[in-house]
């Protein structure tokens, strides 16, 4: 009665299927032995009920489950099978074996599909299941052609592991590679213990717990709190009612929650669980049940966005005015086209961007702003024009350096080392900085050729004191060498530059220091981000002190 197509698009997907089946068992502990990215053989084990050893046979048949009675139960499944579609689809592709004994009976079956043909045998080993998969598409080259490289599909069985292994923490998961552990989880408490184990201590303190309910939705989840970023978007994951789903919309929405905060082409960490009546949600919408309908998807999304703006309120205030608003009035603006990916939303986002980055274009007068001093060692504060200007100084400072760098009409003062610096590279980053010659010329650094992929340092660009070369150095080829096609090799340097000499929070700043530094703030032309993208001034205008103080009616 379901339109069922193919579940088997490639090892990782029988491996998720396997481990589905694992977990629907009862498994407290499963291990993983993947060979060749699974296409020489893939096999998983579990401590589960086990199949009794008069129905194993019947299992690897179509549309055989054990899950559902009748197919009115297929409108409230918990199982994560319920098809009876995977075994033997997978059987029909690879050579199967499996080998099972439940832990009340003696003597269980073994079961090998080879080539079409099936050879029963006693098993008598440990209690639970063995599936192993060999030879997959043996019969379908065509399929094979159309695989992803080994590499990608491996990726892909670690992400289907990672994923289950998240949301079932209190069980033990292995996964080995050819014969070499990839990892290894013992049980866990909770939650938060599981993701410890998977990303470990700095990511888990860097991320904050949030959760909303309502009547018809739970949201809960571990999101970046404003700082942290990552480079891909492979820590956004979604699970609706402990399935993993693929949500295009998710990436989106979550640009969009942190776009003051984390500059474009970075992402914020994201792992959101929802839990739904079953039955308001479809499952069998894609036939690897990887996404899912849901029943009202722009509430969804509101959600979604919700719970981010909750962590960034929480976290790190940036303007709360424009955040309680944007939130607020989500719901009845948001406008998500379904099957586009192009999405538009409705409302202004220019609204809960920092305003000041709107009125930096504003005529000013250079000589209206008064400084107040700094504070909390990072922030110099400004007042002007009956508004109050908190100016993160060191992104600042990096943003006027970082300007002056990639001028074009602007050669770099250099200054030769009166001690110059030799720093000894590995063979890989010497090659990086040999290409890269004339770039760090450009930028005011003369470098030589030393043996024994040692470079010489003789002049840098005027520089604070205390520059350090060897730091700067190796994250100027980490740049180099991770930069992606878009991005300028002159402009990411000069970023490293900008880093290493801006004054750094804690630094005393002299009054006129600080003059200067807002005196660019507040020029015309000036970007009110830092190189990396975050914005460094915030404004508090003095309504909006009326507001807090109720002065206003
Ligand atoms: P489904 O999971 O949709 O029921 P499958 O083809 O994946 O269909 O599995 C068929 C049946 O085989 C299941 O319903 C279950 O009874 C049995 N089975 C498969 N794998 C296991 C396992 N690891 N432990 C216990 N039973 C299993
Ligand atoms: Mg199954």
């Amino acid at each position: 009665m379901i339109a069922a197509g193919e579940v088997v698009e490639g090892p990782s997907s029988v491996v998720k299927e396997l481990l589905e089946n694992a977990l629907d068992s009862g498994a407290t502990e499963i291990g993983i032995q993947i060979f060749e990215s699974g296409m020489k053989k893939i096999l998983v084990r579990d401590n589960g009920s086990g199949i009794h050893p008069d129905d194993v046979k019947l299992a690897v048949c179509e549309h055989a489950t054990s899950k559902i009675e009748t197919v009115y139960d297929i409108e409230s499944v918990s199982s994560y099978g319920f098809r009876g579609e995977a075994l033997s689809s997978i059987c029909s592709v690879s050579d199967m074996t499996v080998l099972s004994r439940p832990n009340e009976i003696q003597i269980g079956k073994k079961l090998e599909c080879h080539h079409e043909k099936i050879y029963e045998s006693d098993f008598a080993g440990p209690a639970g299941t063995t599936v192993i998969v060999q030879n997959l598409f043996y019969n379908i080259p065509a399929r094979k052609k159309f695989l992803k490289s080994l590499k990608t599909e491996m990726k892909n069985i670690r992400d289907v592991v990672l994923n289950s292994a998240i949301v079932n923490f209190n069980v033990e998961f292995s996964l080995d590679c050819d014969d070499k552990k990839v990892f290894h989880f013992g049980k866990a408490k909770d939650l938060n213990e599981r993701i410890c184990q998977i990303y470990g201590e700095d990511f888990f303190n860097n991320v904050q717990f949030e959760l909303l309910e309502d009547l018809k939705v739970t949201i809960s989840g571990y999101l970046s709190k404003p700082d942290f970023e990552k480079t891909s978007k492979s820590h956004q994951i979604l699970f609706v009612n402990g399935r993993h789903i693929e949500y295009k919309f998710l990436s989106f929405i979550l640009s969009k929650a942190y776009e003051a905060v984390i500059p474009k082409g970075k992402y914020p960490v994201a792992i959101i669980f929802i839990t739904i009546d079953p039955s308001l949600t479809d499952v069998n919408v894609h036939p690897a049940k990887r996404e899912v309908r849901l029943f009202d998807q722009k509430y969804i999304d509101s959600m979604i966005f919700q719970i981010a703006a909750k962590v960034l309120n929480k976290t790190h205030i940036i303007d709360n005015k424009h955040f309680t608003s944007a939130s607020g009035n989500f719901e009845n603006n948001i406008d998500v086209k379904e099957d586009t990916l192009d999405v538009k939303f409705n409302f202004d986002y220019d609204e809960y961007r920092p305003s000041v980055v709107a009125d930096s274009r504003q005529d000013f007068d250079y000589g209206s702003h008064k400084i107040i001093g700094s504070v909390l060692g990072q922030y110099i504060i400004v007042e002007k024009d009956n508004e109050l200007y908190f100016i993160d100084f060191h992104a600042a400072h990096e943003r006027e350096i970082y300007d002056r760098l990639i001028a074009s009409d602007n050669k770099p003062n250099t200054q030769e080392l009166l001690f110059p610096a030799m720093v000894k590279l590995s063979v890989a980053e010497y090659n990086c900085v040999i290409d890269n010659i004339m770039l760090f010329k450009d930028l005011g650094f003369d470098i030589d050729e030393f043996s024994d992929n040692t470079i010489i340092i003789r002049s840098v660009p005027e520089l604070k004191a205390g520059f350090d070369h060897e730091k700067f150095m190796k994250e100027a080829i980490d740049e180099l060498s991770q930069r992606d096609e878009v991005k300028n090799p002159i402009h990411s340097v000069a970023a490293v530059i900008a880093c290493h000499s801006a004054r750094r929070a804690g630094d005393v700043l002299s009054k006129e220091e600080m003059g200067l530094l807002a005196r660019n703030v507040f020029n015309d032309n000036a970007d009110m981000r830092c190189p990396h993208g975050r914005p460094f001034v915030h404004k508090i205008s003095k309504s909006s002190l009326e507001n807090i103080f109720k002065r206003k009616l």
